[in-house]
């Protein structure tokens, strides 16, 4: 006699951001990713019930930035793989960092960081982890290094995909379905297409040639955890003077001790050492006379990259090439609808160039599509999308039964 799975979004269900997903099978009470939006000021998933473990599967805020709370209220062990590990902390101590600066509440101390650091075990792609009569089993996720979908294997087989990238990237292979009885899935790109990545890299690297041909300089915000790493491995094949700075230069280092979760740690490596790394604040004075910077944060919502542009602001012949979808009121958003961006407190006008590439990390439309056919699952549950409609539309077109929970709404499967 098989028993019902209850589940319930505590947050992520119907935006990007402040994901989790509590989930109960029998006496096991599970919860994947405990995520935070890192909007002005940042929201927040509603408060976790009782859990026995925790899943994570990558180390974007929206899926990790709240763990530090959990886990001081439960202490519960919290799976993840090495890179996401190992990266974590940067990222949480930059979250409190953040709200110290912006003045908003601070949601953890320090020791809850560290605490969190105590509970975390890793895990790997394939091997399968032990809870009860429960196996999970990870899967690589092809969004950055290291991320993971779980695969429960119950009497009922759930995929729970966290974020995903189908596609190859130069940074990791995408990922591949698994057959499964429910699939959860993500649906950022629920509607939307992405362009041929070979084409956009292309015109990437032309617009470069032609900012520096006309004595610009070419500023490449981009987000520190993958992006910054992509985009090196972009640049690696272009020859001008190349300069990264932010918090990517350290996430690099990071990835590159755990060369196994890389498409190609030899490549990485290599771009790195073929560019010049900010290393110090004089260094930044040099990079303005190099030709391309590559610096975080990716929407422009703070970070070394707003110094650059302050310099470069009113420079024609320089561009801004924004590598990533910029979210609804972010400055990057404001620079690419009016041409204007925040810098240290004042709203000005732009005058150099803004271009943007689609540089995604996540599977587009079609791509879900497929990936959820492969896995041929007998339910699907959208989440993590602002427009899932579109994506439960074509799904239920080809006889999928398909559920869009509300967040802190209770379902079973
Ligand atoms: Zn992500």
């Amino acid at each position: 006699m098989g028993y019902e799975i209850e589940a319930q979004f505590l947050g992520g269900a119907e935006e990007i951001g402040s994901l989790g997903l509590y989930l109960r099978l029998g006496e096991l009470r599970l919860l994947f990713e405990y995520g935070l939006t890192p909007s002005k000021p940042p929201a927040y998933p509603a408060p976790a019930p009782p859990v026995d473990s925790v899943f994570l599967t990558h180390v974007h805020l929206d899926h990790s930035g709240m763990l530090p709370r959990l886990t001081t209220e439960y202490d519960v062990n919290v799976y993840a793989t090495l890179p996401t590990i190992a990266v974590l902390p940067l990222l949480l101590n930059d979250t409190i960092k953040v709200a110290d600066l912006e003045g908003f509440p601070i949601p953890y101390q320090k020791e809850e960081i560290e605490n969190l650091m105590d509970n975390m075990i890793p895990i790997d792609y394939g091997k399968s982890i032990e809870l009860g009569s429960i196996e999970v089993v990870p899967h690589n996720a092809g969004h950055i290094p290291g991320s993971a979908m779980y695969e429960i294997k119950n009497e009922k087989s759930i995929l729970f995909t966290g974020d995903i990238q189908t596609v190859n990237t130069h940074l990791v292979w995408g990922s591949k379905p698994v057959k499964t009885d429910i699939l959860i899935m993500e649906s950022t790109y629920a509607g939307r297409e992405h362009p041929k990545r070979d084409e956009v890299e292309k015109e990437f690297l032309e617009k470069i040639d032609e900012v520096v041909g006309r004595g610009g300089k070419a500023i490449i915000p981009a987000f520190a955890v993958g992006r910054t790493q992509e985009v090196m491995l972009i640049l690696a094949k272009s020859d001008h003077e190349i300069w990264v700075d932010g918090m990517g230069r350290f996430v690099t280092n990071f990835f590159l001790q755990y060369p196994q979760y890389l498409k190609s740690g030899k490549k990485l490596k290599k771009a790195r050492n073929k560019m010049n790394i900010v290393k110090r604040r004089s260094d930044r004075r040099k990079a303005l006379k190099g030709e391309v910077i590559v610096a975080t944060s990716g929407m422009l919502e703070g970070g070394p990259v707003l110094h650059y542009i302050n310099h470069l602001k009113n420079d024609p012949k320089s561009a801004i090439l924004l590598t990533g979808y910029q979210v609804e009121g972010t400055n990057g958003r404001l620079l690419m609808d009016r041409g204007i961006l925040e810098l240290y407190g004042i709203k000005e006008k732009i005058d150099t160039e803004v271009s943007f590439f689609d540089f995604s990390a996540h599977a587009g439309h079609s791509e879900l599509i497929d990936f959820a056919e492969r896995c041929s699952p007998e339910k699907i549950v959208l989440m993590h999308g602002d427009n899932r409609e579109a994506l439960a539309k074509e799904l239920k077109e080809r006889d999928f039964d398909v559920i869009m929970p509300k967040n802190e709404e209770r379902f079973f499967l």
